[in-house]
Parts: C-alpha cells; sequence; structure tokens
C-alpha cells in the first residue's frame, strides 16, 4: 500500500514538475493591440470604428488576409479602401492596425516575373523572396539629386527616335484613343532594351486578361522578359489594387535606379487608374469636382511621375525612365485626365486614330508630338539630319489636304508633297520589328537628302528593305561611331550615303512621277548631296 502510494506521489511530483518550470519562466507581458469594428461595407471600401489612433495610409488587418489602406480618417470613423475581394467581410468583423504603410518586395529575384501590386505572382512561380521592402508611397528624389536628362532611351521606332526622342530619366506621355497603337508603342520601346543595359517594368493597370496575357507572351517570344518586371492589376480587380499599383510598380523600378541601374517603366494606363480612384472617391463621399474627379487628381498622378527622374552621380547616376499612357475619347487630348497628364510630362506622343485608319503605322501625329527633353539627349548622328526631316514633313502635312482638292499643283508644291510621302512611308514600321540606330540613320540620312524621292511609292518597301539590309552591313568601326556621341563626320556622311545611294540604284523609276526640279533631283556625286 504504502509503496504504491509512493510511486502516485512521485508521478505527480514529475507532472507537476514541468508546469512549475514553466510557471516560473512565463513572465507575463501587456500585448496591446488597437482593434476596431467594422461599421459598413461597400464595394471596395469598409467603414471602420474604434480605431483612433491610426494614420493616414496605415494598413489595417481585416480577417481572412485581408488587407486595407486608411484614406479617409474622420473623428468617429475611418474610411478604408480594400485591397482584394470584400465578399466574405461583414459589418461587425474585427479590424487590426498594423501600424505600418503598405510595401512591397523589390529587388533582382522580381526580374522575369508577374505579379500583383501585393507582390504575390501570378505566373504560377515560387513565391517572390527578397529581403529588400519597399513602401509604394515614397518622396520623389530632391532636386539637388537630379541631373538633365543626357543619355538617349531608344525605342527602336524610327518616327520617336529621330522627331519625339526620349531620354532616360524623362516622362514622356503616351496619348490616343482606343485601339490606336499606344500600347504597342511601349512594348517595341521594352523589347529594343534589349542588351542595352536598361531594366524594365511594366504595370497593367485594368487591362483586360487578355491584352496582358499578349503582352507577356510578346515579351517572352522577343527574349525581353528576363529583364522585365510585370506588375498587373486586372479589370475586374478591387478598385483599391488598381489605386496602388502604380506606386508598387514604381517601388520596385526605383529600387533598380537606386542601385545605379537604367529603368524604363511604362504604366498601362494611366485613364483606368484614374478611374479606379475616381470610383473610391466617390464611395468614400469626397466631392466630385470636374467630371466627376476628386480635387487631388492632380496630385496622385503628380507625385508619382515626379519619381521618375534622373539621379545626379552622387546619387549612383541611375535613372527612371516613364511612359504613362492615356485614353482619350474621341481624340479629346483637352479633357481634365489628359490635360493635366500632357502639363505633368515632359511631352507627348500622340496617335492618331485617322493615321490608323490610312495605315500609317505607328500613328503618330507628328505635329501634336513633341519631346521637351530627349531632343538635348539625341544622338548627334541624329541631330544632323532630323531638322530638315520635321520641317519638310510639316510642310507637307499642310499641303496634303490642299492635294486632297485635286487643284492642279505647281512643280515645287508637287515636289514637296513627293518627299512628305516618301517620309511618311520611311516612318512606317510594323510593330515588334525594332531598327537599330545605324540602319536609322542611314534611312534617314538617305531621305533627307532626297535618294528616295525617285524611288516609286508602291517600291518604297522594297526599297527600304535594300537599304535596311545594306545598312545592316555596314562596318563596325563606322556603326559604332553612328552610335557614338560625336558629330557625324563627311566622310562618315558621305560614306553612308554612297552605300545608301547603291542599295537604291535600282528603285529608279522609268518615268518619273515626279518632275524633277532644280530642288528634288541633285546631281549624284556626293559632295553635292549635303542636305542644305
Ligand atoms: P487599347 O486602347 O485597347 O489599349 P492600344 O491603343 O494599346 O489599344 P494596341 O493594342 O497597341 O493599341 O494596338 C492596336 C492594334 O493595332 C493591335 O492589333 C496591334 O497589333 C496593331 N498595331 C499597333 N501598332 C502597329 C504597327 N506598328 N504595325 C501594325 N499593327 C500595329
Ligand atoms: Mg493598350
Amino acid at each position: 500500500m504504502n509503496t504504491s502510494l509512493n510511486t502516485l506521489q512521485g508521478v505527480y511530483e514529475d507532472a507537476f514538475a514541468g508546469l512549475r518550470e514553466a510557471r516560473q519562466a512565463f513572465t507575463p507581458t501587456l500585448d496591446l493591440r488597437e482593434t476596431g469594428v467594422v461599421t459598413q461595407v461597400t464595394t471596395g471600401i469598409a467603414r471602420v470604428r474604434g480605431l483612433p489612433g491610426a494614420g493616414y495610409d496605415e494598413l489595417l488587418e481585416f480577417p481572412g488576409q485581408l488587407y486595407g489602406l486608411a484614406l479617409n480618417l474622420d473623428e468617429d470613423e475611418i474610411g478604408v479602401v480594400l485591397l482584394g475581394d470584400h465578399a466574405g467581410l461583414q459589418a461587425g468583423d474585427e479590424v487590426r492596425r498594423t501600424g505600418r504603410v503598405m510595401d512591397i518586395a523589390v529587388g533582382e529575384g522580381l526580374l522575369g516575373r508577374v505579379i500583383d501590386p501585393l507582390g504575390r505572382p501570378l505566373d504560377g512561380g515560387a513565391a517572390i523572396r527578397s529581403s529588400d521592402r519597399l513602401p509604394i508611397e515614397r518622396p520623389a528624389p530632391a532636386i539637388m539629386d537630379r541631373a538633365p536628362v543626357s543619355v538617349p532611351l531608344q525605342s527602336g521606332l524610327k518616327v520617336v527616335d529621330a522627331l519625339v526622342p526620349i531620354g532616360r530619366g524623362q516622362r514622356e506621355l503616351i496619348i490616343g484613343d482606343r485601339q490606336t497603337g499606344k500600347t504597342s508603342i511601349a512594348i517595341d520601346t521594352i523589347i529594343n532594351q534589349r542588351g542595352q543595359n536598361v531594366l524594365c517594368v511594366y504595370c497593367a493597370i485594368g487591362q483586360r486578361a487578355a491584352a496582358v496575357a499578349r503582352v507577356i507572351a510578346d515579351l517572352r517570344e522577343h527574349d525581353a522578359l528576363g529583364y522585365t518586371v510585370v506588375v498587373v492589376a486586372k479589370g475586374n480587380e478591387a478598385p483599391g489594387l488598381l489605386y496602388i499599383t502604380p506606386y508598387a510598380a514604381t517601388s520596385i523600378a526605383e529600387h533598380f535606379m537606386q542601385a545605379g541601374r537604367d529603368v524604363l517603366i511604362v504604366y498601362d494606363d494611366l485613364t483606368q487608374h484614374a478611374r479606379a480612384y475616381r470610383e473610391l472617391s466617390l464611395l468614400l463621399r469626397r466631392p466630385p469636382g470636374r467630371e466627376a474627379f476628386p480635387g487631388d487628381i492632380f496630385y496622385i498622378h503628380s507625385r508619382l511621375l515626379e519619381r521618375a527622374t534622373h539621379l545626379g552621380a552622387g546619387r549612383g547616376n541611375g535613372s527612371l525612365t516613364a511612359l504613362p499612357i492615356i485614353e482619350t475619347e474621341a481624340q479629346d487630348i483637352s479633357a481634365y485626365i489628359p490635360t493635366n497628364l500632357i502639363s505633368i510630362t515632359d511631352g507627348q506622343i500622340y496617335l492618331s486614330p485617322l493615321l490608323f485608319e490610312l495605315g500609317v503605322l505607328p500613328a503618330i501625329d507628328v505635329g501634336k508630338s513633341v519631346s521637351r527633353v530627349g531632343g538635348k539627349a539625341q544622338r548627334p548622328a541624329y541631330r544632323a539630319v532630323t531638322g530638315d526631316l520635321k520641317l519638310a514633313y510639316a510642310q507637307f502635312e499642310e499641303l496634303e489636304s490642299f492635294a486632297r482638292f485635286g487643284t492642279r499643283l505647281d512643280d515645287e508644291t508637287r515636289v514637296i508633297i513627293a518627299h512628305g510621302e516618301r517620309i511618311r512611308a520611311c516612318l512606317k514600321q510594323p510593330e515588334l520589328a525594332p531598327a537599330s540606330v545605324p540602319v536609322q540613320v542611314a534611312i534617314l540620312l538617305a531621305l533627307s537628302n532626297r535618294l528616295f524621292d525617285a524611288v516609286p511609292l508602291a517600291q518604297m518597301p522594297q526599297a527600304q528593305r535594300a537599304l535596311l539590309e545594306a545598312a545592316a552591313n555596314l562596318p563596325a568601326a563606322l556603326c559604332e561611331r553612328l552610335q557614338g556621341e560625336h558629330k557625324l563626320s563627311d566622310a562618315d556622311r558621305d560614306a553612308v550615303i554612297t552605300i545608301a545611294r547603291e542599295a537604291l540604284a535600282g528603285f529608279r523609276a522609268a518615268e518619273d512621277h515626279v518632275q524633277p526640279s532644280s530642288h528634288a533631283a541633285r546631281p549624284a556625286t556626293p559632295g553635292e548631296d549635303a542636305p542644305q
């Protein structure tokens, strides 16, 4: 009896010894957690009570891994923008403060990936693992940290590189009606950055899933995905997600820029972004202004685009070039969002549906397009020829409308029109077929020296192809000089013109419909061919 009692006592002692130790090790601490309650849920928005300490833009946590941004702070209620599906959320649910703002994973690990603005992979790949995170909203670089735009960013499109050149660190708007080739210009530019040491971020905001899939397929097919990060919020996502997408994408790009890299970011498109923000603002019952947009719509876009810049040498010399896209309705560039964006950016590439219908692709209206800083960064080889080209093209566009009336035209007018038609033919370019600098310079030199004027219009594509093949075989040293930072020497210019003349020799019209005038048909000696 005694023995069994002793055994029992031993068992109890053992059992309690563990508990006793745990109790001694336990020091009670106070874990303060501010919680509130959801009072109302509407599309994309929740109203919350009981979080008096929450700050502006603070991330709040709802049940089911749903997050939201505190965007409206009233005295007794907070308007929260939900960053996900609100279907599972109910009035009465608990809300917690996180004490931090929204951030996103950044770094090399994102290259080649397709993610959503919360950093979750959409390409079926592994979760993004990165030790670096940056808040999605960051102040733009200070004025003293910035340097002027000085290095060109080649788009590979002749009409852009020659007439609306873009520099690294510039913000150039791509603007036009629906289906005018806006996305194509941006994607061509990304594809042309292969081997140029430029990283790219393509940010799709509210696009159709099929359109985004096509872009990703194009990038993959042209080996451009390896140096690109694709950030996507599809059209059917919560408006809160659409709203944060460009900011998240910019933080990803900024991280590379701060590491001294050159980065290109495409926002496709900010019209959808503005619409998402308008929707949120109306749901938050902020007073609507012009076109029902809230008063701070200008500010949300300018604080986004001000983050694109060229950093000075003291800051690593990185750059962030931004190509925001804006969709217009019925060519109305004086609508609220287009005018805002035009005034924020350093120029615009305007796409005309009329040119698109005429098959002039890319459908860039040169007269309405402008690049305010890119010209200074343009390669000298271009600068030598583009001045004449722009003038000749503008003259042609003006006269073209008269010519349509079938009026009898004098010789000089016919020469200007014939030359303009050839400029237009040369500036046409299929998508996903970027042209290298030497090829572009060869075509532009041939144009400004009027070598194409003798080629019948119908044969222009073949003539261009012949010149393209000849330009691809230019000596390597000459190609390097054309891409370099020095002025085009007379010897180099003559060498290119001679090659162009040889390539185009077979395309002369038997009966030239352009009457040669002293201006158009000049003798074939290189020395006399210098542009006037
Ligand atoms: P959306 O308004 O739907 O976003 P968008 O303005 O971005 O359209 P894209 O999708 O880029 O236009 O192009 C519209 C169509 O025009 C596409 O079918 C595309 O293949 C065609 N396209 C664009 N550029 C060219 C080009 N240079 N040559 C031939 N086709 C082109
Ligand atoms: Mg598009």
